[in-house]
């Protein structure tokens, strides 16, 4: 959007009032900014802007009870994420599924359990003592897609500004995207996760590693994606705890 002087910006917000919407959300960057990917790990930078001092609950509590898009219609609990606030690590996936719904905590199910193994196993093979509640697990949804759908533009946009407020607040040393669909939001790039997995990308000064998704490595034709999904996550933990 270009740069707007006082009375367009009254204009810009009366438009929108008359319209009926009553919230606006001031961005100061999109949730993604390309960047060029690479295969070699990142030099970690400090942050360009400090986190705002907000807390997660601070921003749990402005989710409030959620009705900003149409996925809060088929809801049962919101998902906001799990873990250490303070985590040098954070992992994002898509949405959240049938059990995640029904417990309000994300990467709970079948894919869930597979991802627990996933950090917990790896980390331990590589001489690292983590454990699932060390880091911090969220998604670009909080609401469950109907059908497990995958979320539409307009929905990851809306909910996107809160994993946006999520990373900022925890600022962790890297971010390890699951699957195409949070990859494609975060990174902002469209090539496919197979394109994608094994290289960091950048959101905002924080270093990103995109894998694949534990839904998809629980199809059983897919030994060689587990094996490649398991050396992405050696080099992030990697990067992260050495
Ligand atoms: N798939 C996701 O992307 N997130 C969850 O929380 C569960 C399954």
């Amino acid at each position: 959007m270009p740069p707007m002087d006082t009375d367009q910006l009254r204009q810009y917000l009366e438009f929108y009032q008359d319209l009926g919407v009553k919230t606006v959300y001031r961005r100061d960057a999109p949730l993604a900014e390309t960047v060029k990917p690479s295969e070699d790990a990142p030099q970690p930078v400090a942050p360009k802007s400090a986190a705002p001092g907000e807390s997660l609950l601070q921003i749990l509590q402005d989710i409030g009870d959620c009705r900003r898009c149409r996925l809060h219609a088929g809801r049962n609990k919101l998902v906001f994420g799990v873990g250490n606030e303070r985590s040098p690590l954070v992992f994002v996936g898509e949405g959240p599924g049938a059990d995640e719904d029904a417990q309000g905590i994300p990467f709970v199910g079948r894919a869930g359990q597979l991802l627990t193994q996933m950090i917990e196993g790896t980390a331990k093979k590589e001489g690292i003592n983590l454990k699932r509640e060390d880091v911090y697990i969220c998604n670009v949804v909080k609401c469950r897609p109907p059908e497990n759908r995958t979320p539409e533009a307009d929905e990851m946009e809306i909910c996107g500004q809160f994993l946006y407020r999520q990373l900022v607040t925890i600022a962790p040393k890297a971010i390890c995207v699951l699957g195409g669909t949070a990859a494609k939001a975060i990174t902002g790039h469209k090539e496919g996760v197979t394109k994608m997995r094994g290289k960091w990308f950048q959101w905002r000064d924080i270093p990103v590693m995109v894998t694949y998704h534990p839904s998809f490595l629980l199809r059983a034709y897919n030994q060689d994606a587990k094996r490649e999904a398991w050396e992405d996550l050696k080099k992030v933990l990697h990067f992260v705890y050495d």
